[in-house]
Formats: C-alpha cells, sequence, structure tokens
C-alpha cells in the first residue's frame, strides 16, 4: 500500500518518501520542488476550501487579503475572486443565485477559474447553465429550469 502525497496527489510507493515526507504528505520528487511551487499548492487548496464552507468569515477575509498579494499570479487572482465573493455573498445559501442576479462577472471569474466547483463539488455543469440562463432566476425564481431534471425543488435552495 503507497502513500499520498498531497502536493502531486498521487498515490506513492512508500520508499517514495522520507521520514518526515511521511508525515507531511509530500513526496522526494515533490520535496524537491521550490517552497513557493509548494506553497501555492497548499494556498490553492486552502482558496478553494473557503469556497467550501458555509461561510466566509472575518478572519478567512484577512487571510484572503494577504493571499492576494501573492507573487504567484494564479494564487493571487484566485484569492481576490473569493474576496470579492465574500463581499457580495459571505454565506454559501443561495450564493450563485444572488451572483448570477448581480455580479455575473463574478460568476464568470468562478467558472473560469474552476472554483465554482468548489461550491458545490456535485453540481452538474447543466445545473449551472440553467443558472445562467437565468430563465427561471428572473421571474422571481418561481419558473423551473426548462430541461428535464430530477432536483426536488428544495435543491435549488443549496444554491
Ligand atoms: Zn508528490
Amino acid at each position: 500500500m503507497g502513500h499520498y502525497c498531497r502536493i502531486c496527489g498521487r498515490e506513492r510507493a512508500n520508499e517514495k518518501f522520507s521520514g518526515k515526507g511521511h508525515r507531511i504528505h509530500v513526496c522526494l520528487d515533490c520535496a524537491r520542488l521550490p517552497k513557493e511551487e509548494r506553497d501555492a499548492v497548499d494556498q490553492e487548496e486552502e482558496i478553494f476550501g473557503y469556497m467550501e464552507q458555509s461561510h466566509i468569515s472575518d478572519k478567512n477575509v484577512k487571510r484572503l487579503q494577504i493571499l492576494s498579494a501573492s507573487e504567484n499570479e494564479r494564487i493571487a487572482e484566485l484569492a481576490a475572486i473569493v474576496l470579492e465573493v465574500a463581499k457580495v455573498k459571505p454565506y454559501k445559501k443561495r450564493r450563485l443565485q444572488v451572483l448570477a442576479r448581480e455580479r455575473r462577472d463574478l460568476l464568470d471569474d468562478l467558472e473560469r477559474t474552476g472554483l465554482i466547483y468548489a461550491h458545490q463539488w456535485e453540481a452538474d455543469a447543466e445545473s449551472i447553465i440553467g443558472l445562467r440562463g437565468g430563465h427561471w432566476l428572473e421571474d422571481g425564481g418561481q419558473g423551473r429550469p426548462t430541461h428535464e431534471d430530477d432536483c426536488a425543488p428544495d435543491d435549488v435552495g443549496f444554491f
């Protein structure tokens, strides 16, 4: 049985890990990467984690402000997007619906970066497309997506 490396995401043989590597879940190959590169992997995961939370707290916002100043462009961008999300809708409930109505640009950013999948990891593309179509939002949410879907009405609130 191998061991999981949290940097490359691979299950690798035990001999690919040092003692310390085992503890911190970093394989020998990844341990050789520059520190900034390893940090970026951790930070990206951290930022995606904030999108999974039911609420992005003030403490999270402070942390995101620091990350948004990162020299790593991807990290800085992701942090800036989630910061903006926290400003508009810190609570996860109905977040995508609010963004769809008020901040299409931000919704586009979430899609482009893949952050939207952290928001709702099991989200199927169709429900997102349905949301973006907007035809069931503009009537006050009374209408249903036009495509066949087997979601219970309550599922809408899950956004
Ligand atoms: Zn690795």
